[in-house]
């Protein structure tokens, strides 16, 4: 049988949990999508109340195929956000995914290095790969490093962070990154998080010799390639698609 790429699904909520100021966990039930997400990829969400057009890009961080239930971590920005954490168990969305390409699942012992909304998709690829991933996470202040807990069964590894040196060391990821990857063998590094963030550790991981993904983050409309909305320009000149042609690049596509 000839499975689809991606579908859209009435999805009900399982679960919903306010896991910091303004960030929460949402675990849909969606058998279809959880089949067939692979690592970094997204949905688009449409909220059903009638007070939104456009669907809303959220990547996909835990899959539980079991149970046929996937999990989104988000924070509220606006009114979409807003609307999806005020939604509770049994209340539906509709959800058109997975979308996108995710990250390369072939490493064998990756570093993943995130911050902010950027350690959802990556959790993902934690969790697919358990055990062969280090992540390194950064974070303003010890409370935005929340995602320690829901990393730390999937991954060999966690080092810290923090703007303020409330956690972990005083810095940011970039700060920590050269010494990190001297101390270990890593072979691939995967970064998702604030752009000059990314920017910092492609340049690093280049100068460490080490192949480096970034996951790019843009408006977007349709999420399916056709709308335009989310074009990039690569470092060659090509115009891409964040939406279909990410939104997992090698970092020296999209980073000069
Ligand atoms: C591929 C992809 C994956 C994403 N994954 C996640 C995720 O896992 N968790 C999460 O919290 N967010 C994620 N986002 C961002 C999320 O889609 C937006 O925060 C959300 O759509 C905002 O909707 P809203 O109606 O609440 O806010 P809106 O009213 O639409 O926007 C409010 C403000 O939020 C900011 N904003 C909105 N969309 C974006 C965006 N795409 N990039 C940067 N800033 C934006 C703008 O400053 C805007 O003024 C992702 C975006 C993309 C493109």
């Amino acid at each position: 049988m000839i499975l689809p790429e991606k579908v859209t699904e009435a999805a009900s909520v399982i679960a919903q949990q306010e896991v910091a100021p303004d960030v929460f966990r949402m675990e849909l039930s969606s058998p279809a999508i959880t089949e067939l997400a692979k690592p970094g990829q997204f949905v688009q969400v449409r909220i059903l109340n009638g007070d939104h057009i456009l669907r809303r890009p959220l990547g996909i961080a835990e899959c539980d195929r079991t149970r046929g239930t996937f999990s989104l971590f988000y924070r509220i920005v606006g009114s979409g956000t807003r609307d999806l954490s005020l939604l509770v168990h049994g209340e539906n969305v509709n959800v058109l995914g997975p979308l996108g390409h995710g990250f390369d699942v072939s490493f064998q012992h990756p570093l993943l290095v995130g911050g902010g909304m950027g350690l959802s998709p990556l959790l993902s690829y934690a969790q697919a790969k358990r055990g062969a991933c280090d992540i390194l996470m950064g974070g303003k202040n010890a409370g935005e490093l929340f995602w320690q807990s829901f990393y730390a069964p999937y991954v060999e590894k966690t080092i810290l962070t923090t703007d303020d040196g409330s956690l972990g060391s005083h810095g940011f990821t970039t700060t920590v990154f050269p010494d990190i990857v001297k101390q270990e063998t890593y072979d691939g590094v995967l970064v998702c998080g604030p752009e000059i963030m990314m920017r910092g550790i492609a340049r690093l991981a280049k100068a460490a010799g080490l192949p480096c993904q970034v996951s790019l983050e843009k408006r977007m409309a349709c999420g399916l390639g056709a709308c335009l909305s989310c074009s990039i320009d690569t470092v060659n000149g090509a115009r891409k698609k964040v939406c279909k042609d990410g939104p997992v690049f090698w970092a020296e596509e999209v980073f000069a």
